[in-house]
C-alpha cells in the first residue's frame, strides 16, 4: 500500500499512516463536535473541539492498539511482520506468511478483538471511577471522551467478530474448522461462504432498513455489507488460485532451454549475441560443464555501457550461492513465494546437483492464463513426459 506516512518502528514494526485515514479523521471530529455539542450544550466551542480532537487521537492509538495485538502474537509464534497500515476502514498488518497452524491462526486473530474489548471496559471503567454512571450522559470532557472511547471499542471488537471472512471474526472461525477439519484451504472456503451470507444479511437489513425510514443509517449498513462481500469473494478466489498453484510441479513449467554461456564471454558478446537475437532475459554461466551462477538482463543493466567490452559475464552474474536453488518437485507456489521474497523473477532447478532448468514468473503467469483459457479443472496435471529441449550452448 503507498501513499502512507511512516510514524516510526513498534518492536521492529513498521507503522504507516494511509492518506485515507484523514478523510475518517475529519468525519470523527465533526461527528464528535455535533454530539458534544448536542449532549453538553452548555459547553463553549474551544471544548468542544479540544474534546473532539482528544478523542479522535486516542481513537487512533486504539485502532493502532488493536492491530498490534495482531502483530505481537504473530510475532511471538513465530512469524515475520512487516508492518502496520491504518487506513480508512481500520488497520492491516503486513505478515510474511501466512499462519502454518490453525492454533497459531486463532491466537493472532482473536488478539485484536481482545485487545479492544479491554480497552472499552476500561475506559469505561475509568469513567464509572471518575463518576459517570451508566443511566447518565457524562458531565465533564474527560468521562465524555472515556465513555465514547470504551463504547467505540467494544463496537469494533463486537464488528470484528462477525464472522465473514477476511475479518477477525472469520478467521477465528476459519481456524475453528481448520482444526477440526486438517483441512486449510476447506476451512478459507467454508469460512469465505459464511463471509458471502452475512455480508447478504447485512445488505439485505441495510436496503430494508433504508425503506423503513432510516435513510443514511440503512445505506451504511448496506455499503458495508458490499465491502464484506467482496472482500469474501476475493478470498475465496486466492485460495482456488493457490490451491491450484500449489498442485502443480515446478517440474511441469520449468524451461529446459536455457542458453548457456561460458565465464569469459564480455558483457558487449554477450548483448550482441544472446540478449539482442534470442529475447530471453535470463542465462546461465558455466565453466567447463560447471554451473557458476546466473545473468540477467537486470544484472547487465547495473554496468555502465562503457564497461561492457571490459567486463566478463562471470563478474556481472549472481553467483550461485546467493541463488536460491528449487527441485524439480518444489511446487509452484512455493516458488513464487521464494521469488517474491526474494524480489527475482526467475530461479534455476536443479536435481542431484545437477541444472534442470530455470522457472520465471512471466512463465508461471503464462501457464495460468493457458488454463484458464482451457478452463482446465484444478486437479489436471499434463503426463510427464516427451518434454522436448535440452540445455542449450550459446555459440
Ligand atoms: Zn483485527
Amino acid at each position: 500500500m503507498r501513499s502512507t506516512i511512516k510514524l516510526g518502528k513498534i518492536s521492529g514494526i513498521e507503522i504507516g499512516l494511509h492518506y485515507s485515514w484523514f478523510i475518517i479523521a475529519a468525519l470523527i471530529v465533526f461527528s464528535l463536535g455535533e454530539h458534544f455539542h448536542h449532549v453538553n450544550p452548555e459547553w463553549g466551542p474551544e471544548k468542544i473541539w479540544i474534546a473532539a480532537l482528544v478523542t479522535a487521537a486516542l481513537f487512533f492509538i486504539t485502532l493502532l492498539l488493536h492491530e498490534l495485538a495482531h502483530s505481537l502474537v504473530a510475532q511471538r509464534r513465530g512469524l515475520k511482520i512487516t508492518g502496520i497500515t491504518l487506513f480508512a476502514l481500520g488497520g492491516v498488518s503486513q505478515m510474511q506468511d501466512d499462519p502454518s497452524d490453525a492454533k497459531t491462526e486463532f491466537w493472532v486473530a482473536i488478539a485484536g478483538p481482545i485487545a479492544s474489548l479491554i480497552i472499552g471496559f476500561g475506559c469505561l471503567a475509568l469513567a464509572m471511577g471518575l463518576g459517570w454512571h451508566r443511566s447518565v450522559q457524562p458531565r465533564t470532557a474527560v468521562t465524555a471522551v472515556l465513555v465514547w472511547l470504551g463504547y467505540i471499542n467494544i463496537g469494533l471488537a463486537l464488528f470484528n467478530m462477525i464472522p465473514g471472512f477476511p475479518l477477525d471474526g472469520g478467521r477465528v472461525l476459519r481456524s475453528i474448522i481448520w482444526g477440526i477439519s486438517k483441512d486449510a484451504d476447506r476451512s478459507t472456503r467454508i469460512a469465505a461462504r459464511v463471509g458471502q451470507v452475512v455480508a447478504l444479511l447485512f445488505i439485505l437489513d441495510g436496503i430494508w432498513q433504508f425503506f423503513s425510514g432510516a435513510g443514511f443509517g440503512g445505506l451504511w449498513i448496506a455499503f458495508i455489507g458490499w465491502f464484506l462481500m467482496d472482500a469474501a469473494k476475493a478470498s475465496y478466489a486466492e485460495v482456488e488460485a493457490s490451491e491450484e498453484l500449489r498442485g502443480i510441479r515446478v517440474s511441469e513449467v520449468m524451461s529446459r532451454d536455457c542458453i548457456i554461456v561460458n565465464r569469459g564471454t564480455s558483457l558487449q558478446d554477450f548483448v550482441d549475441t544472446c540478449l539482442l537475437t534470442t529475447g530471453q532475459r535470463c542465462y546461465l554461466v558455466e565453466d567447463e560443464g560447471r554451473l557458476l551462477g546466473l545473468i540477467t538482463l537486470r544484472d547487465v543493466g547495473k554496468v555502465p555501457r562503457d564497461r561492457w567490452n571490459s567486463t566478463t559475464v562471470r563478474e556481472a552474474m549472481r553467483p550461485l550461492h546467493e541463488l536460491h536453488i528449487i527441485t524439480p518437485d518444489t511446487s509452484v507456489l512455493d516458488a513464487l513465494k521464494l521469488m517474491a521474497r526474494n524480489d527475482v523473477n526467475q530461479l534455476p532447478v536443479v536435481s542431484n546437483g545437477a541444472l534442470q532448468g530455470i522457472v520465471s514468473r512471466a512463465q508461471i503467469i503464462r501457464l495460468l492464463q493457458v488454463r484458464s483459457v482451457l478452463r482446465l479443472p484444478t486437479t489436471y496435471s499434463p503426463v510427464p513426459q516427451s518434454h522436448s529441449g535440452t540445455l542449450r550452448r550459446s555459440a
